[in-house]
This record gives C-alpha cells, sequence and structure tokens, in this order.
C-alpha cells in the first residue's frame, strides 16, 4: 500500500469591518440584529436600484492586498456578475470578480511549530458581496437578508498545504493578520472568516493527483483541521478500494465529525459570468497604494523578529507579545521608560498581565493600567522598593483605579519593610512561639524555614524584604 500526502489549498472569505454594506448605506454588522431589519431595496436586489460602491471597502482590500505582498494591485479591475439560483441570493447572482480581480499573486508566510517557515502563495484577491442567510427552524427553511451585500474579501491560496495542521495554522497566522492590520474582526463563529478546502492526495512522490473535492461551511479553525483529516482519510479509502473520487462539494458535519455530499461540484461555466454592467471598473491609482503602503503598520512576523533582534527576547515570549497588535505596542512602550533587562517586562506581562486580559476578555489597548504604569511598578519591585507578591497586588490595585503606583504605595504603605531592627523582632516572636517547628528544624528538616518565612510574611502583609528575613531567620534558629 503506498503512502499517501495530501495536497489542499483554502478559499477564505473575510468580511470586511466597514461601517456600511458593498452597495448601499444599510449598516455591515447586523450580527445582534433581528432578521431582516437591516435591508433595503439596493441590497434586497429590488428591480430598478443601482449599487453604489463603498470607497472604505476598496482600500480595506487594498490594504490586505500589501499585506499579503501581491505581486499586483491591479490599476484596473471589474466586478462580474456569478449566477446561480438560491434562495438567499435575492437577484439571483452575487455581484463578485471574476478574471480580473483587484489583486494577483502575493504570498503570506507561516512559521511552522516545529519551527522554519513554510511560504503559502495568494493566487488571488477579490471583492465581492455576501448572500442572505439561510435558518432551519422546525423542518421549515427561513431567510435572513441582513447579511446581503455585506462586504467580503475571497482570498484563494495555491495547493501548498501538507497537512490539515499547515492548513489550521495558516488560519490562525491569517486571523492575527487582518486583526492586526484592522480590516476584520475574523470571528470565525460570527462568519467573518469562513474558510473552504479543496483537498486531495497523491501517492508520496507521484505529481498526479487524485481528484479534488471541496469541503464547505466549516466554522473554526479546530473544525478545519478535523474536517480535512476525515476527507483525506476517507479519499484514502476510496482510492485503496479501488473506486474513483468524485469531484463533489461537502459539507462538515460538526456533531458526527463526519463529511457528507451536498451537491456536485458547479464547473465555471453554471455560474455564466459577466462583466456587471450596472458599476464602473475600480480603478486605483499608483499614488494611493503608495499611501496607503505608507500607512500600513510593522506586519506581526517582522516586530516578531525585531523584539528578538533589539530587546534580545527569547523566540517564545517575542511569539506571545506579537500575538496582537495592541500588546505590542504595549510592551515597546513599557519598555520605553523601563531601565533595565526587557525579559524582565515580557515576564511581567506573559505571567501577570495576560492573565488579567484573557480574565477580563479585552485587548491590551483597553487596560486602565497604562504602559508606563506598569514599567513604574515593575521598577519599584527591581529596585526592592516593594516586594515581587506586593508588586502583583498593586498590578490589581492600579488596574482598578487608574492611580499611579507609587501613589498607591505612598497612601496605603505598601513599601517593603527592610527595617531589620523590626524584622529581627517579629522573627523573634514567631519562633518563641513555636517551639515545635523550631525542634524540627533543629532534627536536620532545614526547608521548615520556608515556613518561618511565611509566617512573618503574614505578619508584615507580605511587604517584609524576603532576603533579609531568610537571613535574620538562619541566624536566630542555629543560635536557638
Ligand atoms: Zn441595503
Ligand atoms: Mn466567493
Amino acid at each position: 500500500m503506498p503512502e499517501y500526502e495530501s495536497v489542499i489549498g483554502l478559499e477564505t472569505h473575510i468580511q470586511l469591518n466597514t461601517k456600511s454594506k458593498i452597495f448601499c448605506g444599510c449598516k455591515a454588522d447586523s450580527w445582534e440584529d433581528l432578521p431582516n431589519t437591516n435591508i433595503c431595496p439596493v441590497c434586497t436586489g429590488l428591480p430598478g436600484v443601482l449599487p453604489t460602491l463603498n470607497n472604505a471597502v476598496v482600500e480595506k482590500a487594498v490594504i490586505l492586498a500589501l499585506a499579503m505582498n501581491a505581486d499586483s494591485v491591479q490599476p484596473i479591475s471589474y466586478f462580474a456578475r456569478k449566477n446561480y439560483f438560491y434562495p438567499d441570493l435575492p437577484k439571483g447572482y452575487q455581484i463578485s470578480q471574476y478574471n480580473e480581480p483587484l489583486a494577483v499573486g502575493g504570498h503570506i508566510d507561516i512559521p511552522l511549530p516545529k519551527g522554519g517557515i513554510r511560504r503559502i502563495q495568494i493566487e488571488k484577491l477579490h471583492i465581492e458581496e455576501d448572500a442572505g442567510k439561510t435558518v432551519r427552524d422546525n423542518g421549515k427553511r427561513l431567510i435572513d437578508f441582513n447579511r446581503c451585500g455585506v462586504p467580503l474579501v475571497e482570498m484563494v491560496t495555491g495547493p501548498d498545504f501538507r497537512s490539515a495542521d499547515e492548513a489550521a495554522q495558516y488560519l490562525i497566522r491569517l486571523r492575527q493578520l487582518l486583526r492586526w492590520i484592522g480590516i476584520s474582526n475574523a470571528d470565525m463563529e460570527r462568519g467573518q472568516l469562513r474558510c473552504d478546502a479543496n483537498v486531495s492526495i497523491r501517492p508520496i512522490g507521484s505529481t498526479d493527483l487524485h481528484t479534488k473535492t471541496e469541503i464547505k461551511n466549516v466554522n473554526s479553525i479546530e473544525n478545519v483541521r478535523a474536517a480535512i483529516n476525515v476527507e483525506v482519510r476517507r479519499q484514502i479509502r476510496e482510492v485503496e478500494a479501488g473506486r474513483k473520487i468524485e469531484s463533489w462539494t461537502l459539507d462538515w458535519d460538526e456533531t458526527t465529525e463526519t463529511v457528507r455530499k451536498m451537491r456536485s461540484k458547479e464547473s465555471e461555466a453554471d455560474y455564466r459570468y459577466f462583466r456587471e454592467p450596472d458599476l464602473l471598473p475600480i480603478q486605483i491609482e499608483g499614488g494611493w497604494i503608495r499611501e496607503i503602503k505608507k500607512a500600513l503598520p510593522e506586519l506581526p512576523l517582522a516586530r516578531r523578529a525585531r523584539f528578538v533582534e533589539q530587546y534580545e527576547l527569547p523566540e517564545y515570549d517575542a511569539e506571545i507579545l506579537t500575538e496582537e497588535k495592541s500588546l505590542s505596542e504595549y510592551l515597546e512602550s513599557a519598555l520605553s521608560t523601563f531601565d533595565g533587562d526587557p525579559k524582565v517586562v515580557s515576564n511581567w506581562m506573559i505571567n501577570d498581565l495576560m492573565r488579567m486580559i484573557r480574565e477580563k476578555d479585552i485587548l491590551a489597548g483597553d487596560l486602565t493600567i497604562q504602559p508606563g504604569q506598569l514599567a513604574e511598578l515593575i521598577q519599584m519591585v527591581e529596585t526592592k522598593e516593594i516586594t515581587g507578591s506586593t508588586g502583583k497586588e498593586l498590578l490589581e490595585k492600579v488596574q482598578e483605579s487608574g492611580k499611579d503606583p507609587k501613589i498607591i504605595v505612598e497612601t496605603e504603605d505598601l513599601g517593603q519593610v527592610s527595617d531589620e531592627v523590626a524584622l529581627r523582632q517579629i522573627a523573634k516572636n514567631v519562633i518563641t512561639q513555636n517551639p515545635d517547628q523550631v525542634a524540627t528544624y533543629k532534627g536536620g528538616k532545614s526547608t521548615v524555614i520556608g515556613w518561618f518565612v511565611g509566617q512573618i510574611m503574614r505578619e508584615t502583609k507580605g511587604k517584609a524584604n524576603a532576603q533579609l528575613v531568610q537571613s535574620i531567620l538562619r541566624e536566630l534558629l542555629d543560635k536557638a
């Protein structure tokens, strides 16, 4: 039995986060609206209406084209009608782009979990409108037109993935990139990032592919991974049994974790594409592209590499701190006022700040505690003005109140106690009150010293200088 490899390409539909829809003034995001309340004659395709192109859609699409290193953002591209009959498509056609799309060629690099980078070729990027939604309800089919005319870009990759894991990795990176450049919220559960996977197999070493199938409507990255794995196994079983793989469109069923045949795949001819007569071509001037390029932020992989280079952070830290743009900006802003090893700030962010961010389900940029305040707080721990545990509490207090760490430390008297006389007195009391523990220590179990440190920390509300306490305790216990 030959070994097989899978050859996978992804088509993603990305919902742009513009205020209004692509061809009318209805708002684009109606996730929370009642069905059919965010519609007008244009997006429901009533007779006699004309579409007007939303400029913000083109701008956001160009931003993405530049971020995916497009070989060319076409100076002129055209809309086309993609004709098909489906209840949630009221016009009977979708306004899309066909053989003259907005951008052609390009690539997105994805770091692989085992190291190294895989370059995924992007074949094309085009603009189109979304269709409505069909909702199943007790055996009835209901239609919600709210989503009609929501702006989408469709991105098609080359057949460059060799495993479901690589495809999943790509989606993680794409989602990161889309949020980073601010053109889409890319929430898969809300359908803002949708993925169809073209899957085929071939014996390893061969260039002859078996027929491919397309899996549609997969609504999470984990499901994309699972669906591709299931489909690859199904195709191998078919081929091994001497059957031919049919060119099907498949539906992923999340509950049974199986793929189901939806229909035989349409061919291009079925769509009877022709140029959209109601819209002018999109003309993009070089000057505008240069302007957009200038405003493009440093992209995640470049920033990650720079964090390693400039701040000497470990790859691991740099990776985590560039997961999201405002987090990476938070780090840099904190470092700009911090005097010391950047790794210390990185640790605080990864261990403490990010926990806070996750708990509150916000972005770093939405925190009350400002980067400068975090830097000040860490500085106080580093210079031993406060203890590490006071620092952690202080973090919460600054986040709650917005007050500067120094002020809170002063007004609440949180400064580290390094007063040797006072600490010695507390240590003496603890020792005389606990003869059993002293005996244990004397009996050779020196780890019990940690228990004594804990008692003193309790007495001082965590403010005692732990190193000093240790040395005082050792001295007193050895004499006891
Ligand atoms: Zn409308
Ligand atoms: Mn499409």
